[in-house]
């Protein structure tokens, strides 16, 4: 039996959700039940798996348990980027190996057309999911040569992608700050609340067995089975799939072998009328940073009304355990970035502040695999949670109805585990002063 170690919260409130209207969560789980395949984590990943479950095997019984109520992880932390090009956060300019990288831009595509499709089918809102592409932003020289290193790369690969002026980039965000752009037309910008909530609905109307605020204490092998357990009831099934990203530590799998970062993210209050023509600019737009320790920006308008979000700071966190005032601490580092880029709006406050998880491993591969018989990992995203999870949620699946061969994401092979890490301290010393030292050289871009 292995006891699942005790779930750990995110600091702040998971800002898109808040913007939202309450939802009706689906119920704890408080019965001992059984499924054919039960889902740990409804995430990219987990909500992608069942997904691919259901395509694979229509009449099977499939059930997810979720720890929190859907939303409130880091599917509603983050900067909702789904990122259909290369996005090497550890470089300098997110280019890596060509040949990788055309495998994940395939890969990548893969996974938004499949995110795509459940759109339609469970008929989210267009705000949910937008095909607009993205822009790395350059505030200064090393911005600007960043993004001319990254086209270049691009054009290598056939990608296509456009440079904006400074000129452009002020028209488009109201702000000076910018000295140039580099447009790429692929990415999907997401409201990530509004999507995970709808894939999650559409999912439990389409007949998944959700359940909420269940988080998962033990897992436990009996003959054929696994039984999972949760404070009021358990789950008899045949093939388990943890999809719980850097927490599947918790469960005993990938010790040491797993970096986990936190980010954070500040959003102002909703801007007024006077406010917004004041700031001039386009009413929605998203910014990735030119240097990948910079500072991302987006600009919404839509439920929640007209706002802006920057997000920036990273830190080392190998315990997932973050101290109480962090975000007091890291509040500076927010207003200064923000105030400094919109001068303009110095009178605007900042409604919510929230913290979240990613995880990493040293050689940029996934964790994902059959870890036990019939358990199967969807895990570790390498930073670009949104569409490697959905691929790890696909890939996972198809291994657990054993349907690779006939496989929506025939690039992905087998990879290397996840390299272990470094022993202490020289793991957390070393990760701490590299990314302190990366934010210091990203500059104008921070
Ligand atoms: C501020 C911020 C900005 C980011 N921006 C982007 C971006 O723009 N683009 C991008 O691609 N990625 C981004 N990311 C990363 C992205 O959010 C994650 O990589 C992604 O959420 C991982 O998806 P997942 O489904 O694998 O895991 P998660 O989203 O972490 O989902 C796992 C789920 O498992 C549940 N769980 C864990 N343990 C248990 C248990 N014991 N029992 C039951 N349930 C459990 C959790 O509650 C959680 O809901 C960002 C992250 C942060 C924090």
């Amino acid at each position: 039996m292995t006891k699942v170690k005790q779930f750990i919260t995110d600091l702040g409130p998971a800002g898109w959700n808040q913007l939202l209207p309450a939802r009706q969560p689906q119920p704890v789980l408080e019965n001992d039940i059984e499924a054919d395949y039960l889902i740990v984590g409804a995430g990219f990943a987990g909500l992608s798996a069942a997904r691919r479950i259901m395509q694979l095997d229509k009449r099977a019984n499939i059930v997810l348990l979720e720890a929190r109520q859907v939303g409130e992880g880091p599917t509603g932390r983050n900067s909702g980027f789904m990122i259909d090009l290369p996005h090497d956060v550890s470089s300098s300019n997110y280019s890596g190996e060509a040949n990788q990288d055309q495998a994940q831009i395939s890969m990548n595509r893969t996974a938004i057309n499949f995110a795509r499709d459940m759109v339609d089918s469970f008929q989210l809102p267009a705000e949910a999911f937008s095909a607009v592409g993205k822009i790395n932003a350059a505030a200064g020289k090393r911005g600007i040569q960043s993004n001319q290193a990254y086209a270049r790369h691009l054009n290598g690969l056939g990608e296509p992608s456009r440079m904006l002026d400074a000129a452009e980039m002020q028209s488009l965000c109201g702000s000076d700050y910018y000295q140039g752009g580099l447009w790429t037309p692929g990415t999907v910008i997401i409201q990530p609340a509004m999507y995970i909530r709808g894939i999650a609905d559409g999912l439990v109307e389409a007949g998944c067995r959700l359940f909420e605020q269940s988080p998962v204490t033990d897992l436990i092998k009996q003959d054929e089975y696994w039984r999972v357990t949760t404070e009021s009831g358990s789950v008899k099934t045949s093939k388990a799939i943890l999809a719980v990203n850097g927490l599947i530590e918790n469960f005993g799998f990938y010790r040491r072998r797993l970096m986990h970062i936190n980010l954070y993210a500040s959003m102002t209050r909703e801007l007024n009328e006077q406010e917004v023509d004041q700031l001039g600019g386009e009413s929605t737009w998203a910014f990735t940073p030119a240097d990948p320790l910079g500072s991302t920006v987006r600009r919404i308008s839509g439920t929640g009304g007209d706002r802006l979000l920057i997000r920036n700071r990273c830190t080392y966190e190998p315990n997932l355990r973050l101290p109480d005032d962090r975000i007091d601490h890291i509040r500076a580092d927010h207003d200064r970035a923000f105030y400094a880029r919109f001068p303009i709006l110095k009178h605007v406050s900042m409604e919510y502040r929230w913290s979240g998880r990613l995880c990493l491993s040293r050689n940029h591969v996934w964790a994902i695999g059959e870890v036990d018989k019939n358990l199967y990992s969807a895990c570790c995203q390498n930073g670009l949670g949104t569409t490697k999870g959905t691929i790890a949620g696909i890939v996972a699946a198809e291994m657990a109805c054993e349907k690779r061969s006939e496989s929506l994401v025939s690039e992905y092979t087998s990879e290397a585990l996840p390299r272990k890490l470094f022993p202490e301290p020289f793991m957390t010393a070393g990760a701490r002063n590299y990314l302190r030292y990366k934010e210091w050289r990203a500059g104008r871009e921070l």
